[in-house]
């Protein structure tokens, strides 16, 4: 059978293209479509929470991120006013990334042309078909429609997606009850300070009579994010347009005036509808990011969700490509991702109830207010949202199996370094410390797809708990066998077949 390409990837968004960077990783031969031909130039995301950059460390791509962006030090859950804390987490990144989707973009296409993908702007998937072997699609370019022939097809195709209508797969999930409108602008009358959305929205009016609100937030000198969101009461239009009218008309009625609303850069509409793909998989097409989940943007997490959905599915795809992923590998996908996403469909379904001003929820926000302000509540949320403390279900007794790692220190024959460091190829490492001194013989079979790395020790501020021998991680960083600290082999030879297949001969 020939191929063009390996792998079809429909959409050059953040999933996308954080897709098309670890298929690349793997050596699988990529082709990512993209409908519109210029990139977007205004940001729908504005924060990147902490397991996203911990995840652009492990590619050695954390620095690109962080290079001019600020942080902010608490997270936003339903803009109560008490802000998620990330502290006392494991993480060199105890923050939420304040960087605009686009610049979040533009970094990632360019890692994709480095690493030799090929991205065509312009180029929009029309129609599929896939048998046994192979997927074809039909895309529609500048120059006409033609047709591709690959291995795979991910849809990375947004909320919309093509993908997943050709495929005829279900999208369950709730109506709206929030209809808001957005626009980033400049103001020329003060903004109001108001009471209730937190001081992750210093700005804003909050109309309990209403059953509405406003609330603004500075994304660059004198340039507002507004957000003015009504309950109950659906857009007379749906499709139609988003006219500067129709934010100043909302202005009016939620502030008092529309307040010297100037320089409009961006509209939009936005709601709390929130649905899940009843699949992620057909055959040879998978799903992945906004493709297979929307919810309110509540707590800025559908990009991360995306981001991560990419990060496991592409060293898994990788492997399926270059023929050396055991059977079921690639079921895992949507085995690991669909609970995720079920999880921030709940937590944000919550937050669209925690935000709706209606009189009678006054009760249910100060009671989480209260629940906020408890440690252990906090602490759980903020590992939610953040993703710092998923654990996915990955066979093995060990507490730390299915659990990512923080960013070791190690001391090692080449001097101190960064666990991360060796995450760069997204192959599979497997951590030795010296309690465990035989365990690096039993991997020599999977030399290419896992690497090595003897520590003497691992040395301040984050250690493993409880303590371990040895750790073997999947290419995302997931512990998937996990040596008991006196030392021990037990597990490791079917935890290698398991994740990497069969050992060469
Ligand atoms: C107001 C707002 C604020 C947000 N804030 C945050 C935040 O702070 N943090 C966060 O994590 N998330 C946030 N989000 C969510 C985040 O923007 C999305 O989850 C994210 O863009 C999803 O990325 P994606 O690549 O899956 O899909 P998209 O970004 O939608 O990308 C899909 C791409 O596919 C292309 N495409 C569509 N159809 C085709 C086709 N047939 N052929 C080829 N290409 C096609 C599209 O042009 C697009 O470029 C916010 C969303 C909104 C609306």
């Amino acid at each position: 059978m020939r191929y063009d390409v390996d792998v079809v990837v429909a959409g050059a968004g953040p999933t996308g293209l954080m897709l098309a960077a670890e298929l690349r990783l793997a050596g699988a031969r990529t082709l990512v479509v993209e409908r519109l031909s210029e990139p977007v130039e205004f940001s729908k995301a504005l924060g990147m929470h902490s397991r996203s950059v911990e995840i652009l460390e492990m590619r050695g791509q954390a620095q690109d991120f962080l290079d001019g962006a600020s942080t902010l030090k608490g997270g936003n859950f339903a803009s109560l006013g008490v802000p998620l804390q990330f502290q006392d987490f494991d993480t060199r990144h105890p923050y939420v990334l304040f960087i605009p989707q686009v610049r979040t973009e533009q970094l990632l296409t360019r890692r994709v042309l480095e690493l030799g993908a090929e991205l065509r702007r312009g180029h929009a998937l029309s129609a599929l078909a896939q048998d046994e072997e192979s997927v074809t699609v039909q895309i529609t370019g500048p120059d006409g429609p033609y047709e591709v022939r690959s291995r795979y097809l991910v849809g990375c195709d947004g909320g919309g997606s093509t993908v997943r209508k050709l495929l005829d797969v279900d999208f369950p999930g709730q109506e709206p009850h929030m209809f808001a409108v957005i626009a980033d602008a400049k103001f020329s009358e003060e903004l109001p300070r108001g009471e209730g959305m937190g001081p992750m929205r210093p700005y804003g009016v909050m109309r309990h009579d209403l059953r509405a609100w406003f609330a603004a937030f500075p994304l660059e000198p004198d340039v507002y994010r507004a957000t003015i969101a009504f309950f109950d009461r659906p857009y007379a239009d749906r499709r139609a347009p988003i006219t500067e009218e129709d934010v100043r008309a909302a202005l009016r009625e939620v502030a008092g005036s529309d307040l010297g609303m100037h320089d409009v850069q961006w509209l939009s509409r936005l709601t709390d509808t929130s649905r899940q793909a009843e699949r992620y998989r057909s055959g040879r097409v998978l799903l992945a990011g906004d493709a297979c989940h929307i919810h309110l943007p509540a707590g800025g997490q559908g990009l991360n969700l995306g981001f991560q959905d990419a990060f496991n599915l592409g060293w898994k795809l990788g492997a399926v490509v270059a023929g050396t992923a055991p059977d079921g590998l690639l079921d895992t996908y949507e085995a690991e991702r669909y609970p995720v996403a079920q999880g921030v469909l709940r937590n944000t379904r919550a937050q669209a109830v925690l935000i709706d001003p209606d009189p009678r929820y006054e009760g249910l926000r100060e009671l989480m207010i209260e629940l906020l302000h408890l440690p252990e509540t906090n602490r759980y949320l903020a590992g939610l949202v953040s993703a710092l403390d998923l654990r996915y279900d990955i066979p093995g007794e060990h507490p730390l199996v299915g659990r990512r790692v923080p960013d070791l220190s190690l001391a090692t024959a080449e001097g101190e370094r960064r666990l991360s460091e060796y995450f760069h190829g997204a192959r599979g490492v497997l951590l030795t410390l010296p309690s465990a001194p035989d365990v690096a013989d039993l991997a020599t079979g999977w030399k290419g797809r896992v690497d090595v790395v003897a520590a003497s020790e691992v040395r301040e501020p984050y250690a493993p708990e409880p303590e371990v021998s040895a750790l073997l991680m999947r290419p995302d960083g997931y512990v998937c066998w996990a040596g008991p600290a006196a030392g021990g082999q037990e597990g490791l030879t079917e935890a290698l077949h398991t994740w990497f297949g069969a050992p060469a001969a």
